[in-house]
């Protein structure tokens, strides 16, 4: 395995893409992405910030709604877009098998990071303790600004961990808050990379809706199996 310095991270098995604000706009980007990442569709859903979860075994163009997709299927690429959540990408070796998962504050706080978990275990029998787990561009806490009522969403074991006072203003980590949930049901701390995290707030490369306004663009995260799957059936 090993990482290229663009925005695409490759293995011999799978393949992610990070996008960032110099790439088309996502509707024209996602045949460019498809491409880049060697697969023969790409399937993104509308997103609602929720937990459902869809298994993708080829393109699939009816307007569906979820924010998890899940496949066992080299070529079908799977993605989301964002402009602060969190993109979670999740790779299971053992199985050749992934998902994608799109966490802002309410899919984290609904458990959208665990979902992914049961569902690749129910679909693929994934072991937790076996996923490799990327976390993409996201808003962090140096910039993720929150008002004071916005603890009562988090649980209150977590909030000296996922919040931080500064100038008397108060800072979300959603990402610590996702990597918490995920070491909660079985992710082992080592494999979740945070490599590719960084702050789509301050860093200007990225879109942000919380800096740009209205005007905001999104970015897109993408993973695709590289290789055949022995014994899928999906
Ligand atoms: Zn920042």
């Amino acid at each position: 395995m090993h990482i290229k310095r663009t925005k695409i991270y490759h293995s011999s098995n799978f393949s992610i893409y990070f996008g960032n604000k110099t790439d088309p706009k996502p509707s024209k980007a996602f045949g460019l992405i498809q491409t880049k990442l060697q697969a023969k569709s790409f399937t993104v859903f509308t997103q609602v910030h929720g937990t459902q979860g869809h298994l993708v075994s080829r393109k699939d163009s009816a307007k569906r709604t979820g924010d998890i997709l899940l496949t066992c299927n080299p070529g079908c690429a799977i993605g989301v877009l964002t402009a602060d959540c969190l993109p979670i990408i999740f790779y299971d070796p053992n199985n050749h098998a992934c998902a994608i998962a799109h966490a802002g504050w309410r899919g984290t706080v609904a458990g959208v990071a665990q979902e992914t978990v049961r569902l690749m275990h129910s679909s693929f029998r994934t072991d937790p303790s076996n996923l490799q787990v990327y976390f993409g561009p996201s808003a962090q806490v140096c910039c993720y600004e929150v008002d004071s009522g916005f603890s009562r969403y988090i649980e209150k074991q977590h909030h000296s961990t996922v919040f931080i006072f500064k100038n008397k203003k108060l800072f979300f980590d959603n990402a610590k808050l996702n990597h918490l949930k995920l070491c909660e049901v079985g992710v082992l701390e080592k494999n979740i990379s945070l490599k590719h995290n960084v702050c789509t707030i301050c860093d200007c490369s990225y879109h942000s809706y919380r800096r740009d306004g209205k005007s905001y663009g999104h970015q897109v995260t993408a993973v695709s199996l590289t290789e055949p799957r022995h014994n899928c059936s999906i």
